[in-house]
């Protein structure tokens, strides 16, 4: 849904959308689960500069809600992260070189972003607030012991041999002291 400049110069635009799997590009280590389901309104924010200039900002106001899946970053078994997201956001004209400090109090709560030409993608921003709501590495759990890394076993769930045969780099390093202490 294309969010433009000149239609929200007549009146701000409601919208309520949902996305189904695939129709947004979340990069390749996101799987999404559920039907991505997004509302709420776009205004036109113009920002005064000098007695001419008038920068015209989208504000962005609404939520987003759906679940995802990736591998867990340390056992590689999926993991389910369910997403349900507010979001405030100012987009300007990229270029446009306003500081924050001359926005209004209340815009100034609001996030930052930048469009380019005539207006903005309701796909972008929402794949924008997707990723920036996940960890930057999902686990299974806090406590999650990943994969033997040298048999390649989950060690959640069996356990192996070959852990106890591995020098354990806190030991290494004293090692290393000891080492040059002696020369
Ligand atoms: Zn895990
Ligand atoms: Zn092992």
């Amino acid at each position: 849904m294309f969010i433009a400049i000149k239609d929200l110069e007549t009146q701000p635009i409601d919208f309520r959308e949902e996305f189904s799997p695939g129709a947004i590009d979340l990069g390749p280590d996101l799987r999404q689960r559920s039907p991505l389901h997004t509302e709420g309104h776009a205004d036109l924010v113009e920002e005064h500069h000098g007695k001419h200039k008038i920068i015209q900002d989208i504000r962005l106001k609404g939520k987003l809600d759906t679940s995802l899946e990736a591998d867990c970053a340390r056992c590689i078994e999926p993991v389910v992260h369910k997403l349900s997201r507010e979001f405030d956001l100012l987009y300007r004209p990229l270029g446009s070189d306003a500081g924050r400090d001359e926005l209004s109090v209340t815009d100034a709560e609001a996030e930052i972003g930048y469009y380019q030409g005539e207006g903005l993608l309701l796909e972008d921003a929402v794949r924008e607030q997707v990723l920036l709501a996940l960890p930057l590495k999902m686990i299974c759990r806090e406590d999650c012991k990943g994969l033997c890394p040298q048999c390649g076993k989950n060690l959640n769930v069996e356990s192996c041999d070959c852990v106890a045969a591995m020098p354990d780099p806190r030991w290494s390093a004293l090692e290393d002291i000891r080492k040059k202490l002696e020369r």
